[in-house]
């Protein structure tokens, strides 16, 4: 298992960080661009998250972990911002709490069809801990 894990302030500019970060680590899988790109998409969609639902744009720390174990990649992307009530329906494809802000409650969804596994942990209060795991080279086999 080989790890590797940050922390970052909770702001938009960093959301192009931690994809290229996590980009970078796990390029030593070798993956395809298609895959790179699947799995860069599904670390914004998490890390906006953070943002505009965890902190609700306001400060504070935004946790990014990736681990490499075989040919499988984790992302794990922690926020301790106000945490989800409802993870069930926060998940299912459409749902928004922010409908005025043009969001269209597809996050969840394309980071489950992006990646292979996706786990959500949440706390009410406490945070958000979103676990997304991928089999890379199986385009390769
Ligand atoms: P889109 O991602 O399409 O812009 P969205 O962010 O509302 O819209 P999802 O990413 O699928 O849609 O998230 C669904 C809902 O889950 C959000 O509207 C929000 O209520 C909740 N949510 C998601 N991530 C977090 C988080 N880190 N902290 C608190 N709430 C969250
Ligand atoms: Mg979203």
């Amino acid at each position: 298992m080989e790890r590797m894990s940050f922390e970052m302030e909770s702001r938009s500019c960093n959301e192009q960080f931690a994809r290229v970060v996590v980009a970078v680590f796990l390029s030593r899988l070798d993956p395809t661009v298609e895959e790179l790109d699947d799995i860069k998409t599904a670390v914004s969609e998490a890390v906006t998250n953070c943002i505009i639902h965890g902190y609700e744009g306001r400060e504070g720390i935004i946790r990014v972990e990736a681990a490499i174990e075989g040919n499988e990649a984790t992302v794990r992307v922690i926020d301790k911002g106000i945490g989800i009530l409802n993870v069930k329906q926060a998940m299912e494809p459409l749902y928004t709490s922010k409908p005025s802000e043009e969001r269209s409650g597809m996050g969840f969804s394309f980071m489950e069809a992006f990646m292979d596994e996706l786990t959500v942990e949440s706390r009410p209060g406490e945070g958000t801990a979103v676990t997304m795991k991928k089999t890379i080279g199986r385009a390769k086999e």
